[in-house]
């Protein structure tokens, strides 16, 4: 193909006379409809989903208009509004380079075919310029299309370098295999892309996610529909990263899913604020959020709520006897039995010290009092130092009609002190009383004392 420049230096010198223009005129409509029936532009028009009035008016009528503009002297060719609007169209309809190429010979080839057969002498000889205008139109179309796919690529490769350094994004195929990831997911992840490419997500899997939470996640995107959830995650250092996630499956043509995207949102400087660094379990601030929000759920619902108070018991001696170590790694192991001695739904935080506070949404008061004693029997029996078996109190008690939780929390902390003042290694669980309670009075649970 010839430079532009070049070209234009060509048609500059040419003048139709009017009998090619009324040529064009007085054949518009025949050669649209030629057009229309080129076996390469039906195929066109059928990826479209055009009919044939469709794709005539749409697109052939705007083509030809611009032709006549170009014939008439209206429009200089290659720099035309009319044309850049039509080549802009076709990008929009999702016409490539070649189906616009494509297009164009169309046009040219059933324009000259006409022309053959109307040809007299006269304009015979208007037939070379003829074909250097189309041919020159053809130029000026490519190159109009190639410089507004430059510039959409352009708009592209800026969206996705944004993407790329801000999105924490995954896209897997079917069988969960990472076809696509982005580098802030790597920056956050600590992985390469050549790690993470071609491994599936069970390489960011966190021991401490329940396999249930995998299970019922691959159930809902197996199912076409999207998961959201918060996922505990490991970096490749095998520290922690938490991120709220939202899995959404891509759907092929045939209506199967064929790949999932993954997004997520990196929270784990938020999370970390409502965790006790030394337990890991919730902080009394984040306790407090939630202990509202589950207790006005329990009251609107009508459920029983219930709440356990635990405090282990002679720690200070531990840590005099043991070092403050060894107390914070009783700490620690407390924390991870009172996780293991609950449910997902419960919520178990760390008071302070040693005092620990679980609360246990749609729970009756004797079942928040097994749940005690089993935290009790297995702290005493797995919580050893030496010869030393860790023994702890508990206060149990369940929300009551139109009690506050400032007043359940009064009365639970009652009912532990009580657990202390009586020989400690206990667990107290009391219905409120109607008047003043009176702790003394033996209206509890029999404490089992091992
Ligand atoms: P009781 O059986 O009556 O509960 O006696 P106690 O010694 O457990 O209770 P007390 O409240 O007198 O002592 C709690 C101790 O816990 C005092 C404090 O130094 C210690 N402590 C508080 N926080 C921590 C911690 O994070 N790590 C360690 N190792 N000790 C802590
Ligand atoms: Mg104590
Ligand atoms: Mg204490």
């Amino acid at each position: 193909m010839q430079e532009l420049p070049h070209m234009c230096s060509i048609i500059s010198a040419i003048s139709f006379n009017s009998d090619l223009t009324d040529f064009f005129e007085k054949n518009r409509e025949t050669i649209i409809n030629e057009w229309v029936d080129y076996p390469a532009i039906d195929d066109i028009r059928k990826r479209l989903s055009y009919t044939k009035d469709e794709y005539r008016t749409r697109v052939a009528t705007n083509v030809l208009g611009y032709f006549s503009t170009v014939l008439s002297g209206e429009n200089q060719p290659g720099d035309c509004p009319v044309m850049r609007t039509i080549v802009k169209d076709f990008h929009a309809l999702g016409l490539t380079v070649e189906d616009v190429f494509l297009n164009c010979t169309a046009l040219k080839n059933v324009v000259l075919k006409l022309f053959d057969r109307h040809g007299t002498p006269d304009l015979k000889q208007q037939q070379c310029n003829l074909i250097m205008v189309m041919d020159h139109n053809l130029y000026g179309v490519l190159s109009i299309y190639s410089e507004i796919k430059r510039a959409h690529e352009a708009e592209l490769e800026f969206r996705n370098r944004i993407i790329q350094e801000n999105v924490l994004y995954t896209r897997t195929d079917v069988e969960g295999i990472i076809i696509e990831v982005t580098d802030a997911f790597c920056n956050v992840s600590g992985y390469e892309k050549h790690d993470v490419l071609g491994n599936t997500h069970s390489i960011f899997k966190h021991p401490e996610v329940d396999p249930t939470v995998y299970r019922e996640l691959w159930e809902t995107i197996k199912n076409g529909e999207t998961w959201n959830g918060n996922l505990l995650n490991l970096r490749k250092d095998g520290t922690t990263f938490i991120a709220t996630t939202k899995i959404v499956p891509v759907y092929d043509e045939g209506g199967a899913v064929k790949e999932y995207m993954v997004f997520r949102n990196d929270i784990t400087s938020d999370e970390l604020a409502k965790v006790d660094p030394l337990s890991g379990l919730y902080n009394r601030r984040e306790f407090d959020a939630i202990f509202e929000k589950l207790s006005l759920t329990a009251v609107a619902r009508n459920e029983p709520f219930s709440i356990i108070l635990a405090d282990i018991d002679h720690f200070k001696q531990i840590n005099d006897t043991f070092g403050h170590h060894e107390g914070d790694d009783v700490i620690v192991r407390f924390a991870g039995i009172l996780r293991t001695c609950t449910r997902n739904s419960d919520v178990c935080a760390r008071w302070g010290g040693e005092e620990f506070v679980i609360l246990l949404p749609n729970t009756e008061l004797h079942t928040a009092f097994d749940v005690a004693e089993r935290i009790r029997h297995a702290a005493f029996k797995c919580l050893h130092i030496g010869d030393y078996a860790v023994t702890s109190s508990f206060g149990v008690a369940r929300l009551e009609r139109g009690e506050s939780m400032h007043d359940l929390f009064k009365r639970v902390d009652s009912y532990l002190y009580f657990a202390k003042q009586n020989g400690r290694n206990r667990t107290i669980a009391k219905r409120a009383l109607p008047k003043k309670v009176n702790l003394s009075h033996s209206n509890t649970f029999s404490p089992i004392i091992p």
